[in-house]
């Protein structure tokens, strides 16, 4: 799955998925990508979430949402991000005795930016304050 959010000059915002789904799926399967709230989720008034990994797991959850709420109340994106995550990776773990692998992006309406992951993933940041970059990063 590609997870992309962005903000353009007059502060609106959009999240988007591009997602062939897990390999080996079952025809008809409907993964996390598609599903506001899980796979994406963005308010221009505050910001936007992109989620990739296993979506049987993320689909346990709405993660993409939990982290636009916390940003919502404050938290820069990633302190979002990261609560998020671990919060939802533990309670997968603490359920069904293991957690799969997924990797968030996250971004509020004023281009602050953060990502959280429990494995390991490959992400670019392109915006007016930095040079374009891919960065990896990996749990912890
Ligand atoms: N989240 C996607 C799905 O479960 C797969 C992926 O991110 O690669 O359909």
């Amino acid at each position: 799955t590609i997870g992309a959010v962005s903000l353009d000059q007059s502060g609106s915002m959009v999240a988007a998925t591009s997602s062939s789904g897990l390999f080996m799926k079952k025809a008809g399967r409907v993964g996390d990508s598609p599903l506001s709230g899980s796979g994406f989720y963005v308010d221009s008034e505050i910001g936007g979430a992109a989620a990739t990994g296993l979506g049987e797991d993320l689909m346990k959850g709405c993660l993409s949402y939990e982290i636009v709420r916390l940003m919502g109340e404050g938290m820069h994106p990633q302190e979002a991000a990261d609560k998020a995550m671990y919060s939802f990776h533990h309670k997968l773990t603490k359920r069904y005795g293991k957690a799969g692998a997924f990797s968030l992006v996250a971004m509020n309406n004023k281009g602050d930016w953060g990502v959280a992951t429990n494995v390991e993933f490959t992400f670019s940041v392109a915006n007016d304050k930095e040079e374009p970059a891919i960065y990896i990063a990996q749990m912890g």
